[in-house]
């Protein structure tokens, strides 16, 4: 991997900062306290669980003056019980890149993680090209585990240059992936459209991997899962409005796979639910099982829009609560 940059002329570090809105690697050193020793200690009783939300760069400085505050200030502010960080933690990164030149270590941002006694929840993210095996991703991720990772995403493929990676969904390196994760019990969020996680309208290639990795918990998100809701679906980008029609891949998946589930964050999620109203709170009642409450915020700012939406909208309280926090609550075992 290192070679690979070299020879491109990009340093290890504009490596990590074109990767994602995330980065770090792997740091072999001490083992802190089981994470589950430390979680549902002091966790407040709010109305939601924001199971998508990124770091961002400009939280970043150095580990001496490292804070989540803006994060946990905003979880306050809405009503916000605990987040999932997507991406923070990085394979083959060692560190999260800030905006400056300083970063904070991954072992470091692990230990700020448990500070947080589980109000803050970090998922993982490992390069489709760092290994060829995947036995090594596993032990990777057993690592991150053990340090309290609980999940793997948000998966969209970039390449080395930090452009979209243009990898389909069920490409063997995605396979490897999906492997590993089954094999640690990583749910694997997707960012799924036509140039990250690739498929095409029908979502065929997200079929065959819920087939093919069937004790893998999937999350869906992004256009090319959210514009599936339609039976006429034309393109897995851009933001279609108006009536839904009946056949929507993403429903068809949400209806015969155990293993398929899809956060509601981003524009694209909100859209998905908002472009044909009487669809989309008869999809929220029907998949109540199945979809979570997100946001796509980045560092405690942003998508105030999902809040004022689910905030006023109309459901059973119980349908309400599943959605909000108990369903990510379920999958992610916190
Ligand atoms: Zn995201």
């Amino acid at each position: 991997m290192n070679t690979k940059i070299n020879s491109n002329k990009i340093t290890r570090r504009e490596f990590s900062l074109r990767l994602a809105k995330g980065g770090a690697g792997l740091v072999a050193a001490t083992v802190l306290p089981s994470f589950s020793t430390v979680i549902k200690n002091n966790i407040p009783s709010k109305n939601f669980i924001d199971v998508h939300h990124h770091l961002g760069s400009d939280l970043m400085t150095n580990s001496a003056n490292f804070s989540f505050d803006p994060v946990l200030n905003w979880m306050d502010k809405h009503g916000v019980s605990q987040t999932v960080l997507l991406s923070p933690i990085q394979y083959p990164e060692t560190y999260y890149p800030g905006r400056n030149k300083n970063v904070i270590s991954n072992d470091e941002l692990l230990e700020k993680f448990q500070e947080t006694n589980g109000r803050l929840l970090p998922f993982c993210l490992v390069h489709y090209d760092a290994f060829k095996s995947t036995k090594e991703i596993v032990k990777v991720l057993k690592q991150f585990k053990k340090k309290g990772v609980i999940g793997f995403g948000e998966l969209k493929p970039r390449d080395k240059q930090g452009n979209s990676g243009n990898i389909p969904l069920d490409d063997p390196r995605m396979k490897r992936i999906y492997a590993a994760c089954a094999e640690v019990d990583f749910p694997v969020l997707f960012h799924i459209d036509n140039k990250h996680a690739v498929d095409v309208p029908g979502l065929p290639a997200m079929e065959r991997v819920l087939k093919e990795f069937s004790d893998v918990n999937f999350i869906g998100h992004a256009n090319g899962w959210w514009n599936s809701i339609t039976g006429d679906v034309k393109e897995l980008k851009g933001y279609p409005k108006g009536k839904v029609s009946s056949g929507g891949a993403a429903v068809r998946l949400l209806e015969n796979y155990s293993n398929m589930y899809a956060d509601l964050s981003a524009n694209s999620g909100l859209n998905a639910i908002t472009r044909d109203p009487e669809f989309g709170k008869k999809f929220l009642a029907d998949y109540s099982e199945k979809l979570m409450f997100g946001t796509d915020a980045i560092g405690g700012a942003g998508r105030e829009s999902h809040f004022d939406f689910y905030n006023n909208i109309d459901l059973p309280e119980e349908i309400k609560a599943k959605l909000f926090r108990d369903n990510t609550r379920k999958l992610l075992k916190i």
